[in-house]
């Protein structure tokens, strides 16, 4: 056994931000150049946008299943974001986990300290920050998905949102990409190297020691 196969729990990354920040772009590039990490799709009954694929971005699902979902225990978490329902489904969570693999989470606060609440040791939290409020705005009135009513939901919620940055264990400024994106890996890196979460590395030691 090499130290790169110590057998380690999986972890539990949660990114968080306001609309517009970058978050879902950020977390599209780490789960390119990342294999051990997977994307948990949330289920959402929110109108699917024109570019968003059903079983990608997320599952929709109307009012009725999700409150079936919610009934049944299947979701980890839920919220009502924007309006709208989100939650997160269990099984995949609990498969990759027991796989070893790092399951990543594009939830808000509300989600955050649901699952933090239930698996706190798993979980590593990174709060993403827009660079300046009017770039904020920016970012938010250039997304030509959405419509006026919704840009000015979002501004106010954006206000909620940012509030809770100091419930997190990271927070990452995305001003430029490529650098948000290396302060998320190095978070990343560290997180998976520490000692309580390596199951193996007793047994590891031992294997050294026995070999001296
Ligand atoms: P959007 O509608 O723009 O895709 O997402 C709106 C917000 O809902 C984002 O902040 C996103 O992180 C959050 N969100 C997406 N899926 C979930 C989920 O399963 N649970 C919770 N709590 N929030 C979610």
């Amino acid at each position: 056994m090499t130290a790169r196969q110590l057998p380690r729990r999986g972890l539990l990354v949660i990114l968080s931000s306001p609309s517009g920040a970058g978050k879902s772009t950020l977390s599209r590039l780490l789960l390119d150049k990342d294999r051990n990490l997977s994307l948990s799709i949330s289920v959402t009954t929110r109108a699917k946008r024109p570019s968003e694929v059903d079983g990608v971005h997320y599952h929709f699902v109307t009012m009725r299943e999700f409150e079936r979902m919610r009934e049944r225990g299947e979701l980890l978490e839920w919220a009502e974001v924007h309006g709208n329902c989100y939650g997160t489904p269990r099984d995949p969570v609990e498969t990759a986990l027991s796989d070893g693999r790092d399951v990543l989470f594009d939830i808000d606060w509300q989600g955050a300290e649901q699952i933090n609440g239930a698996m706190p040791d798993d979980v590593v939290s990174i709060f993403v920050l827009p660079p300046s409020g009017p770039e904020l705005h920016a970012r938010l009135v250039r997304r030509a998905e959405d419509n006026e009513a919704t840009i000015l939901r979002r501004l106010t919620n954006a206000r909620e949102e940012l509030v809770h940055f100091s419930d997190y264990d990271y927070v990452v400024v995305n001003d430029e990409l490529e650098t948000a994106l290396a302060g998320v890996t190095a978070i990343l890196n560290a997180e998976r190297l520490r000692r309580r979460r390596m199951t193996g590395v007793e047994a590891f030691v031992d294997g050294i020691v026995a070999a001296l």
